[in-house]
């Protein structure tokens, strides 16, 4: 056994960097941050730039209601948030966000560069830069209308392990932040546009048009041509409800992407209704897969602080939304001559 050494406390910036590395995994996660910050800033117009999948940079500007100079110093410490003081302020948290460790982490694992102006400086902003322990290092006004620009680059430069991991993935990982964005551009009515530029010109992965409706909103998700296969199905109990979309089995598919679940308003991941989705389907088209977005709202006794990227939840009563799921969705699929969901096709 080897010889036993004295504790002592791991330094602070050693404790920085070993758990934002656990809130900042990846591009898809960096950019999906990026974007649930602009969201709950009431932001109308989010853009999401990615200079070689995020290997190089992303950039997200939106117009939101920008920073206000006396948070500039604290913007990025660990922590620190303008969304909850207290842990009971959960049960009613309304933004994304709440943990305060998005920009911090990035700090630590990237090169942060803000420009953001409030409705009282524009048309001037701030140009703000941090250092990796989040602490604010320079500022210079520039014109900028009201909202805010966050750019991330260099993103893991002084993770190599991580950044090789990256570099291999960048592909698969950009694949799945447009898979991240088509749920927020699904669950908000805001103006998204998603684009990637490796050489020439960039390319657009997702744009959403402005105060569209939501299913003009799934139909740039699934494609038009699943117009004429999807149908809406909801479900009522006492402390819970579901409202969504499945296509019908002559709408079945060879994969089993696009298919979204939201609870409480947050895109999150579900796998046990997911599996149990797929299977009801393929009670009626063997081997195809719908695709589908199903909103659960729960009444309180949900729990979204189980990762930091807070993409697992626990639902209380998840067995009966389940059962619920299930009959919902056997109302709407069952192949019968009138076709009509619970709620009426639509
Ligand atoms: P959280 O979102 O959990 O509060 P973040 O680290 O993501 O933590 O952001 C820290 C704070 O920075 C937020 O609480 C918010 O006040 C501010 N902020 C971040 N991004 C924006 C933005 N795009 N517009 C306005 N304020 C922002
Ligand atoms: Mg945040």
């Amino acid at each position: 056994m080897a010889e036993s050494t004295g504790m002592r406390p791991i330094a602070k910036e050693t404790v920085h960097r070993l758990c934002s590395g656990q809130v900042i995994v990846d591009l898809a996660t960096s950019a999906k941050e990026l974007l649930e910050n602009s969201l709950d800033a009431g932001a109308t117009s989010v853009d999401i730039k990615m200079r070689d999948s995020g290997l190089t940079s992303m950039t997200v500007t939106d117009n939101g209601h920008g920073i206000s100079p006396e948070n500039y110093p604290t913007l990025c410490r660990k922590h620190w948030t303008s969304k909850i003081t207290s842990f009971e302020d959960l049960d009613g948290v309304t933004t994304f966000g709440f943990r305060g460790e998005a920009l911090s982490s990035l700090c630590a694992v990237a090169t942060v560069t803000i420009v953001t102006a409030t409705r009282e400086s524009a048309p001037m902003g701030m140009s703000l830069e941090y250092d990796h322990s989040g602490e604010l290092v320079g500022s210079t006004a520039v014109a900028r209308e009201r909202g805010t620009t966050v750019v991330v680059s260099g993103l893991f430069a002084r993770w190599p392990v991580r950044l090789a991991d990256l570099k291999k993935n960048a592909r698969r990982e950009y694949t799945r932040l447009v898979g991240l964005v088509e749920q927020y551009s699904i669950i908000s009515d805001v103006r998204l546009c998603l684009s990637n530029q490796t050489r020439g010109q960039p390319v657009v992965s997702v744009r959403t048009p402005p105060q569209s409706d939501r299913l003009t909103r799934l139909l740039g998700v699934f494609g038009a041509q699943m117009r004429p296969h999807l149908v809406r199905f909801e479900y009522q109990a006492e402390d819970f409800s579901l409202e969504g979309h499945v296509s019908r089995a002559e709408g079945g598919r060879g994969g089993s992407d696009k298919q979204y679940f939201f609870v409480n308003g947050r895109p999150c991941d579900l796998p046990k209704a997911k599996k149990l989705v797929n299977e009801v389907f393929r009670g009626y088209c063997p081997n195809r897969y719908p695709v589908f977005a199903i909103a659960v709202v729960v009444k309180g006794s949900v729990d979204v602080n189980l990762t930091p990227d807070k993409r697992e939840v626990l639902i209380r009563c998840e067995e009966r939304v389940l059962l619920g799921l299930k009959e919902a969705l056997v109302g709407v699929l069952e192949p019968d001559e009138n076709a009509f969901s619970v709620a009426g096709a639509g």
